[in-house]
């Protein structure tokens, strides 16, 4: 790898490595990395698998390439030896925000396992030139612009692939593929296809991140999820899914001709991974594309529906997209006729109206199409699947309970462990040798230095070398944190449901305490990350909250040396991979049976985080892992929450009436504090939701929470146990490799062969 990379500087700028800025060498190794990359064989088999989604949370690949390729350590000395560094180079690529959470960084970590696990199949999403958006923290207020990430030379590579998607009013456009190599561990390489329009134009984003949102030709993939809270950004979001479906219809049709196939033979060539409901549109889409190449309409729903497969990804009402008949016809004429056959079919059927597609309001249930035209359902977590049997789906489950299946998400090691924890991989593999890092499994073997003082000792020791590296990265953004405290660390996307206002709650209780003298053994860092949608006004009143908190708990001088809070700005990958190592206690808390899994709390786990969480989404089976002697479990059941919704006898006046001092927490929030460093309106506002709504139930659980946290804080104390509850921790994450997920994936639903 380096001779490639001397090569390349020595053609592009005619000089050594030494002599050039840092920003050249970095060029230069993305070059030679894309180089390496091409030379490898592409992964190809008769029968394929299209992952599509609207979202591939990728992260920053330069080292996560260099690992898989086995050019890590290499490039490393070889950058120490001219002056630079892999951190250096790091900071200088862009971070594209091709997701939103969970759901897109589960795509990318799977990209990484197909291509490690030697499996044909690639990823198929969009080009957003300006991803989700950049948070910005302005007067404790989140402000939002645009992230571009395209530079003249970046990972993307253009094809000669392109085709003619049409919609509504005579719109036509001509797409553009855009390639990114995916490198598996050691071997293989897959593609992630990213499709785009060449008449995008970045110039008609305005202030922050607003633009003209009727304006498809020049608007269609500038950002992720743009504003729906109006007709016009509802409407552009189906724009955006039909024109990503179509393309992949077409790229899935084209690959099939190219292998010699008939397109009768569809589900013997390919198999259709459909990642949420965003990309439903494929199954109409594609039955149109083959009744145009003259497939009767019956053998043409046939044969989809036994290449597509369907991965839920949660049960909030609000997140199962339904779209309003009017808008498909005005976005999608063509694909009308055939979604009302479909109804219709579902209609013959069967007699329960619960899982028609058109609903008598005239409102088009993406879900139900993909469960009725898909030969496949998955939840994601074994909580998740047996609530979407029992109740969500339970209508669908009766029809079809040989469709439903479990696939506990997982996360890719290489990233979450191999490069962001290199202290921890070297320790692992003095002491069980190398074998986990293509089977995870064995890790397990760690668990027999449960009594060993020595290792417990080297564990707590790079503990505290992660959470300096943090406290130093943390300092270059002007943020002090003592790195003698203890790190609990809460980073998702901010919802309601994953209860961030209850982990502020919290906060204002450990802060009142020590107001009254009862200071902590141990100093508390309480770090959080968190974006919240545009649109979404409760969530940036939390994070409003939790901003003034920090101001509050900065300016006090009896407060500041045991309590800090710091809200990190624009939390992404990368900051995820600084800050996930340095944990203590994980914040896994929302209200049982909202999350459907969750896959930061296994990356925490696996670099020796303690949960303190709910029993929800995979918590539930880390419990199982690891036992009550290594997780601090608190909240009410996901059987007890669900009784509650059923019934509607959840009122959090109740709560409050019955506890004076879950009270005083929350009237803390529009008291004389934080009024005078917030703004009432927001504060009042979120005093009133939470007081007079609570929809996701925080002050259920509140007690029970400041209970256990401070129970968890106070073990903290015996650091020689708690070092064994880490490495009991890490001893049992080896369940929650992707290498796994995709295994049964593959056993279960794709049925692709593998070729190593
Ligand atoms: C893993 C990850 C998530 C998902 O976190 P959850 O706690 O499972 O919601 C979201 N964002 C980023 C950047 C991640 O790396």
């Amino acid at each position: 790898m380096k001779e490639r990379v001397e090569r390349i500087l020595k053609e592009q700028y005619q000089k050594g490595c030494g002599e050039c800025s840092a920003e050249e060498v970095y060029t230069a190794l993305l070059q030679a990395v894309k180089e390496e990359m091409a030379a490898r064989k592409l992964t190809e088999g008769k029968k394929k698998l299209y992952y599509i989604s609207a979202e591939f949370l990728i992260g920053k690949l330069l080292a996560g390439n260099l690992i898989n390729l086995g050019a890590y350590e290499e490039i490393d000395t070889y950058l120490k030896e001219h002056g630079f560094s892999m951190a250096q180079m790091e900071e200088l690529e862009p971070e594209p925000s091709l997701g939103n959470g969970g759901l897109g960084r589960l795509a990318a970590c799977f990209l990484d396992s197909i291509a490690t696990l030697g499996l044909p199949g690639d990823g198929v999403g969009l080009n957003y030139h300006f991803g989700l958006f950049r948070q910005r923290f302005e007067n404790h207020k989140q402000m939002e612009e645009p992230n571009p990430w395209i530079e003249d030379q970046s990972w993307l590579t253009k094809t000669d692939v392109s085709y003619e998607v049409s919609f509504g009013g005579g719109i036509t456009v001509k797409s553009r593929m855009y390639d990114i190599d995916v490198a598996g561990y050691e071997a293989g390489r897959n593609k992630l296809h990213l499709f785009d329009l060449e008449t995008v134009d970045e110039g008609i984003v305005e202030e922050g991140i607003d633009f003209d949102k009727e304006d498809v030709k020049r608007n269609l993939t500038l950002f992720l999820y743009p504003d729906d809270s109006d007709d016009a950004g509802r409407m552009l979001r189906i724009y955006q899914q039909y024109f990503m479906v179509s393309n992949g219809a077409q790229l899935i049709l084209d690959e099939i001709r190219q292998k010699g196939g008939k397109l009768t033979e569809l589900p013997e060539y390919a198999v259709i991974q459909i990642n949420d409901t965003h990309p439903t549109m494929v199954i109409p889409e594609l039955i149109r594309l083959l009744m145009q190449e003259g497939i009767e309409q019956d053998e043409a729903i046939r044969l989809v529906s036994q290449t597509c497969a369907y991965t839920n990804h949660t049960i909030l009402a609000e997140a199962l997209e339904t779209w309003p008949l009017k808008y498909l016809e005005k976005v999608v004429p063509q694909l009308v006729p055939i979604i009302k056959v479909l109804d219709e079919r579902v209609r013959a059927t069967t007699k329960d109206r619960k899982t028609v597609i058109i609903d008598r309001k005239k409102q088009v249930h993406m879900a139900h199409i993909c469960i009725h035209y898909g030969f496949s359902t998955n939840g994601v977590a074994a909580l998740h699947t047996e609530i979407l049997k029992e109740s969500e789906l339970k209508a669908f489950y009766k029809l079809y309970p040989e469709r439903f299946q479990n696939k506990t998400n997982g996360i890719t090691f290489r990233r979450w462990l191999l490069y962001s924890n290199q202290e921890l991989t070297a320790l692992i593999e003095r002491l069980i040798g190398d074998g986990f890092k293509r089977d995870a499994d064995e890790l397990k073997k760690l668990a027999e230095f449960a009594g060993d003082e020595q290792v417990l000792e080297e564990l707590l020791a790079i503990k505290q070398k992660k959470k300096q590296d943090l406290a130093d990265y943390l300092q270059t953004k002007g943020i002090v944190v003592n790195p003698a405290s203890i790190f609990d660390i809460q980073i998702k996307r901010l919802h309601e449901y994953k209860r961030q206002q209850m982990n502020a709650l919290y906060l204002i209780y450990k802060y009142l305490e020590i107001k009254k003298g009862r200071k902590p053994s141990t100093p508390l860092t309480m770090l959080f990350g968190a974006k919240a949608a545009p649109a979404y006004i409760i969530a940036k009143d939390i994070i409003h909250l939790i901003l003034c908190l920090q101001e509050l708990c900065e300016k006090d001088p009896e407060v500041s040396p045991y309590l800090k809070v710091v809200m990190v700005e624009n939390y992404n990958v990368s900051l995820a991979e600084k800050l996930i190592p340095a944990c203590d206690i994980s914040e896994q808390i929302s209200l049982a049976s909202k999350e459907a899994s969750g896959t930061g709390n296994m990356k925490f786990m696996l670099n020796g985080a303690v949960t303190l969480g709910t029993m929800d989404g995979a918590n539930v089976e880390i419990f199982d892992l690891v036992g009550r002697e290594n997780m601090y479990l608190f909240g009410e059941s996901s059987d007890t929450v669900i009784e509650h919704y059923k019934r509607e006898d959840y009122h959090p006046k109740k709560v409050l009436a019955e506890d004076i001092r879950l009270q005083k927490l929350v009237d803390f929030i529009v008291g004389p504090e934080l009024m005078a460093i917030g703004d009432e309106e927001n504060l009042t506002r979120l005093y009133n939701e939470i007081v007079g709504k609570d929809w996701f139930m925080a002050l259920l659980d509140l007690k029970d929470y400041i209970i256990t946290k401070e129970w968890a804080l106070e073990d903290y104390e015996d650091r020689k146990e708690w070092a064994k509850k880490m490495l009991i921790n890490i001893s049992q994450a080896g369940y929650f490799s992707s290498d796994r997920t995709i295994a049964e994936y593959n056993r279960d639903i794709w049925k692709l062969s593998e070729k190593m």
